[in-house]
């Protein structure tokens, strides 16, 4: 069976890889294709809206190149406090003094800034500044006026625009900043797939962002929220309930709420995330280590497959591939720990016996029966024919072993449709008629050497076509 499977399609978990300084030429790009990037992340935390244009240009230009669809994540920055531009790296050891101040004047030695213009206000004696993911740690000594004076409790290299958390401090900003409506707009303006949407706080926040995209014009866009703060965990099954998707956020999440809550955290939101029917990724330090060295340490390799095995759609790689010594390596490497992860025996999926009455959706029914039917005969290929991707979705939650195509007409949704679990998109010709999008399908993955003869392959679609939402329909063939 395997000797017919396009080499591309036998991993099934996604990689979501972020593009910076040592990513950011047509090269990298298509380097970072050909090794597995399924999604692209824009950190609009860094750069200029120059720099996310001229991005996602060179992204476009490699997908086509390479004849892929390709999607791009704008995830926006949020009321995230961080340091401003610094004149050089500094240097920060136990004891130093260092004042923080607002403002934008570029930081040196002893004096930094922050852009967040309340700090001062906001922090009060003897709390503790936490900066970089939780990395440096400073203790506020005294306040003046617009100056808050530290001692650093642990040091280590302060690089410019890093993050600041305060964790004894409750942040009353907003999650969709002036900077982030901006950015919204240029999301919406270049047609981009996906907007992520920092510090979430609850359901409504999420409600806010959607109707602010929908003011700024016509856009595809799809929301992912990002679960970082210790406020959107109490309303989690809300925020899931408001997004597409759903981002474990653990850079912020770890310093917000400590590291040693982090793990059972993830398997809480991944878990939820797939009962609500929502695509997950999880992202932070995943490998880590691999910005400075050639290899993961033991403990990254592990905590991929940990993802992996919670059920994650997608793992994320943020420093080790926007400014790493090593970013197509890393991409790779995460490739080997995911196949090795998805074929060893223990890493199968139990799908749950649902009692007589408990489907009440048409589409819902189809692909109960299409991924019981392929399981049963043991079929190599399940395609779902859809037009909104929702059906490739509902699948892929599933963890069918049978290889998965979502095929569709529309071009963004192709490109949505490469985030979900395992899900191959295929674009399609759109065709006259059921029997016309059959052989065509057929066609599509025999060229791909998808199936070979003898093998049996499962459709779905809906009957007529073009309706969303109304997969009814299940076709059993055999290929001859
Ligand atoms: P966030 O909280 O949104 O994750 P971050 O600062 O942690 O923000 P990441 O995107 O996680 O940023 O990337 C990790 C590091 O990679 C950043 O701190 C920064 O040093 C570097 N980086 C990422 N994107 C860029 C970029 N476009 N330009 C320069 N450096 C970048
Ligand atoms: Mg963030
Ligand atoms: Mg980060």
């Amino acid at each position: 069976m395997t000797a017919s499977i396009n080499p591309l399609a036998k991993r099934r978990t996604k990689i979501v890889c972020t593009l910076g300084p040592a990513t950011n030429t047509p090269e990298k790009i298509r380097a970072l294709i050909m090794a597995g990037m399924d999604l692209v992340r824009i950190n609009c935390s860094h750069g200029e809206p120059e720099d996310r244009i001229e991005l996602t240009r060179l992204v476009r230009e490699a997908a086509k190149e390479l004849k892929i669809e390709i999607p791009i994540m704008f995830d926006l920055q949020g009321p995230k406090i961080r340091i401003g531009r610094l004149e050089e790296n500094i240097s920060l050891k136990k004891g130093d003094r260092l004042i923080i101040s607002s403002g934008d004047a570029i930081g040196r030695a002893g004096h930094v800034t922050t852009t967040y213009p309340y700090f001062a206000r906001d922090v009060a004696v003897g709390e503790k500044v936490l900066i970089d993911d939780g990395r440096l740690c400073l203790n506020v000594d005294s306040l003046e006026e617009n100056e808050v004076h530290t001692t650093v409790e642990v040091g280590g290299l302060l690089k410019p625009r890093k993050g600041i958390n305060l964790p004894n401090t409750t942040i009353s900003a907003p999650c969709l900043t002036e900077k982030d409506l901006a950015d919204l707009k240029l999301a919406v303006d270049l047609q981009v797939d996906f907007a992520a949407v920092s510090f979430v706080r609850n359901a409504q926040d999420m409600t806010v962002v959607r109707k602010a995209a929908d003011e700024l014009g016509e856009h595809h866009l799809q929301f992912i929220s990002k679960i970082e703060r210790p406020e959107a965990l109490k309303d989690l099954l809300g925020i899931i309930r408001n997004s597409d998707g759903v981002m474990v956020a653990r850079g912020d999440l770890g310093v917000e709420v400590g590291s040693p809550r982090v793990p059972m955290i993830q398997k809480e939101i991944i878990t939820r995330s797939n009962m609500g029917g929502k695509f997950v990724i999880t992202a932070t330090q995943m490998l880590d280590s691999m910005i400075d060295a050639p290899v993961p340490t033991r403990a990254e390799a592990s905590d991929v497959a940990n993802a992996i095995l919670d059920g994650t759609d997608a793992c994320m790689l943020s420093g080790e591939t926007a400014a790493g010594s090593y970013p197509i390596r890393t991409v790779k490497t995460m490739v080997q720990i995911a196949q090795e992860t998805e074929s060893h025996p223990v890493y199968r999926y139990q799908s749950p016996t649902l009692p007589r009455g408990s489907i009440h959706h048409i589409p819902d029914g189809i692909s109960a029966a299409a991924h019981e039917t392929a399981n049963l005969m043991g079929a190599q290929l399940l395609v779902a024919f859809t037009n909104s991707g929702n059906s490739a979705l509902k699948l892929s939650k599933r963890h069918p072993a049978s290889l998965l195509v979502g095929a569709t007409i529309h071009e963004h949704i192709a490109r949505r449709m490469r985030v979900y679990w395992g899900v191959i998109p295929l674009l399609i010709r759109k065709p006259s008629s059921v029997e016309e999008m059959f052989e065509e399908v057929k066609q599509r993955i025999m060229d791909l050497e998808l199936v070979r003869k003898g093998d049996v392959a499962i459709l779905t679609s809906g009957f007529p076509l073009w309706t969303s939402g109304s997969t009814n329909l299940m076709r059993v063939m055999e290929i001859e």
